[in-house]
This record gives C-alpha cells, sequence and structure tokens, in this order.
C-alpha cells in the first residue's frame, strides 16, 4: 500500500493506494476517529461487486453499517436521491461523529459528499472511487454537489473527505467506455502538468489498456499525486485549480449542445482537447508537434478528437454562457508545450469558431 497526503493543514487527509484496500477499510475508519455509524452511498450494480467486502470490514471492526442504493446515472445526482440519504441517516440517528462513505464513481461521490457536507451542518465522510475519473479526480479535492435541472453541479459546498481510498483493482469490472473516458483526463493531467508523467502514458499504452494492474497502479498514483498538488495550492479554485479545466472549456460546451446524451463526459473532454490544442496552435501560443501527441494519445485510446456532432455556431454560444465567461468572453486553459499551461483571457470568438469548423 502507498500513502499519499494531500496536504491543506487542519483538512489534511491520505489517499491509501493500493490492491484490495477495500477489505481493510474498517481500520481506516477506526483510525480516523469516526463514531459507530457509518451510512454507505452506492448504486445497484455495485452493492453486488463490492458493498459485501465493504460492509464485513466495517462490521468487523464494529461498525454499524447502513446502505443507501442510489439508481445509477448522472440523471440521479438530486435532490431526491439527497432526500432519501438525509431520511435513512434521520431514521438511524446519525450524530455529528458519524461516517459517510461514497462507494462508487463521480455521481456517488459528489452526491454522498454533499450529503455529508449538510448533513448536521457537515459530518466526516470518506471516498471509495470505483471509477478511473473518481480515482484520479472526482474524489480528490473536497468538490460536492447535486444537479438542478438548469445545470449541473448548480448546488454544492467544499468539504474535503477524511481519507480516500483508491484501489485500481475495482477498475477491472468497469465498462470499457467508461474506462477510456476515465484516460481524458489522466492524459488531461499530463499535458498541462507533468511532461514525463505523458510521455510515461504514451510508452506504456498497451499495458494501460489491458488494465495491467502494475501499470494502472502507477498511472493512478501518478494521477492522484498530480490532482492532490493542485488542490493544494488552491484548495477553492480561486486561480491554478482552473489548469484543470483544460479540454473542458470547449468540452463542457460540446456536452451541453449534445445534449449531455451522444458523449460520454470524458470523450466531450478528448474533443475539447483537440479542440483546444489546435486553437494554441492557431494563436500561435504551441507548435504543431505538441497537437500531434495530443491528438495521437488520444485517438491511441480510442477517444474522439473529431466530428463533435455540434454545429460550431452553437458551440460558441454555448461557451458565452459558461460560468467563467465574462462579457461574453471565456477564459481558456491553453497548453504551450506538454506539461505546461497558460491561462489566456483573450482570445478572439474568430479564432475558436475556425478551430471548431475545422475539426467539425
Ligand atoms: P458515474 O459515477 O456515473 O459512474 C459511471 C458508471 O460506472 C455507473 O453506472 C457506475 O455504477 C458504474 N461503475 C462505477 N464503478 C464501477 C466498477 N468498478 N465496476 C463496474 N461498474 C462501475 O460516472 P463518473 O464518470 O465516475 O463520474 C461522473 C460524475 O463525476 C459527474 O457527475 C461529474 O460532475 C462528477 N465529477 C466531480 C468532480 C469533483 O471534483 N467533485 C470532478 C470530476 C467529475
Amino acid at each position: 500500500m502507498r500513502t499519499l497526503t494531500v496536504n491543506l493543514g487542519a483538512r489534511s487527509y491520505p489517499i491509501y493506494l493500493g490492491r484490495e484496500l477495500l477489505a481493510q477499510a474498517g481500520e481506516f475508519i477506526q483510525r480516523a476517529g469516526c463514531g459507530e455509524k457509518v451510512g454507505i452511498v452506492t448504486h445497484p450494480k455495485l452493492a453486488e461487486l463490492y458493498l459485501p467486502i465493504l460492509e464485513e470490514s466495517l462490521k468487523r471492526t464494529g461498525f454499524r453499517v447502513v446502505s443507501v442504493i442510489i439508481p445509477e446515472g448522472e440523471e440521479h445526482k438530486n435532490f431526491a436521491s439527497l432526500s432519501l440519504i438525509y431520511d435513512r441517516l434521520i431514521e438511524e440517528r446519525f450524530d455529528r461523529g458519524s461516517c459517510v462513505v461514497a462507494l462508487g464513481g463521480g455521481v456517488v461521490g459528489d452526491l454522498a459528499g454533499f450529503a455529508a457536507a449538510t448533513f448536521l451542518r457537515g459530518v466526516p465522510y470518506v471516498q471509495v472511487p470505483t471509477t478511473l475519473l473518481a480515482q484520479v479526480d472526482a474524489s480528490i479535492g473536497g468538490k460536492t454537489a447535486i444537479d438542478h435541472p438548469r445545470a449541473k453541479n448548480l448546488i454544492g459546498a467544499f468539504h474535503q473527505p477524511r481519507f480516500v481510498v483508491v484501489d485500481p483493482a475495482v477498475l477491472l469490472t468497469l465498462p470499457e467506455r467508461e474506462f477510456r473516458s476515465g484516460l481524458a483526463e489522466v492524459i488531461k493531467h499530463g499535458i498541462v502538468l507533468d511532461a514525463a508523467y505523458f510521455a510515461d502514458l504514451e510508452a506504456h499504452l498497451s499495458a494501460l489498456l489491458a488494465r495491467d494492474l502494475p501499470t494502472l497502479t502507477r498511472v493512478v498514483a501518478g494521477s492522484c499525486r498530480i490532482k492532490a498538488a493542485v488542490v493544494e495550492r488552491d484548495e477553492q479554485e480561486a486561480e491554478l485549480r482552473a489548469v484543470l479545466n483544460y479540454g473542458h472549456t470547449i468540452g463542457h460546451a460540446v456536452e451541453a449542445v449534445t445534449g449531455f446524451e451522444r458523449w460520454t463526459h470524458g470523450e466531450a473532454v478528448a474533443l475539447g482537447i483537440a479542440a483546444e490544442a489546435r486553437l494554441a496552435e492557431r494563436l500561435g501560443i504551441a507548435g504543431a508537434d505538441a497537437t500531434a501527441r495530443q491528438t495521437g494519445i488520444l485517438q491511441a485510446v480510442g477517444l474522439p478528437v473529431r466530428g463533435s456532432g455540434a454545429e460550431p455556431a452553437a458551440v460558441i454560444e454555448a461557451l458565452a454562457r459558461d460560468k467563467k465567461a465574462r462579457d461574453g468572453r471565456v477564459p481558456f486553459v491553453l497548453a504551450p508545450r506538454i506539461g505546461a499551461f497558460r491561462l489566456v483571457f483573450d482570445v478572439p470568438q474568430a479564432a475558436v469558431l475556425e478551430t471548431l469548423e475545422e475539426l467539425a
């Protein structure tokens, strides 16, 4: 087992990383000093696959366990699911020391985290991420939220977990499309923050795609370290954390225009990365080699890099509605080279449009 630390002063916490760690969750919670009640939030499929191991570990260590099963899908990251969690915690008389455990991907992590952030004005919670995206991204950093019918993640809070348990072996049961989508975030981390990590991904792609466990463990650990370092330097997303929006500015707009159905989030991010790489090249910020390496790795992973299925003009309109937009213009994180980033505020709309048309 490896332990990484997210250093946030009094809110610091460990990320325990290694195989078969689900069976040790009870001891970790004991060590974190939580009360005797634990509420696990998960999905039906994960309840079949991993809940028994987690429950057994908690019961063995003397915890009283309640499990709340939420239907799968982004459409359930909502008020109804949140109410279901609150209801169970109230019925079971959870108190301020009781702990919530999120066993699942980003949907469960965000939902359970937000329930923990708000129940009794905040109870401890633990992340047990089971998707690649959640292991390298969503479970680290304390951003919790539910969706509003009008927009995703509109209602949320910052609430850091007590610890994160990352077991890369659970990724072996992840559907192929989910796994590849998660790789978009892994690749993004390399592009804007770590050239050596990116080169390692390029060199070991086939082992990674085959989900060879030692390779997967090294890659997941590297990405957790990168995400943790960003969170440490900018916990509340003031500035540096914006770097994680690489590929997401255009990616989010593409998702919105295609009705959140055609592409998974990771696929939309891949399209966003491909577009933003070309945009940087068009603006003279980056060379053609940087674009070629980015699109090359995305294609090799089986992620889309052109033909978003969205009208370029509609994407431009969606960009103007971006939360970060000012006067209809949105700041872009661009990569001048692999392993570096720059925040660019004055990107001409014509350059964005031309890039989108080129890729359409
Ligand atoms: P998800 O949570 O919907 O999980 C995808 C699917 O995979 C689900 O059907 C789930 O049941 C299934 N699954 C999960 N683990 C599995 C496993 N090991 N084996 C088999 N099936 C498994 O999707 P996601 O991509 O993990 O998360 C997306 C969510 O994360 C979005 O709501 C997004 O807003 C959020 N997010 C949050 C942050 C953050 O910082 N808080 C960052 C990025 C994304």
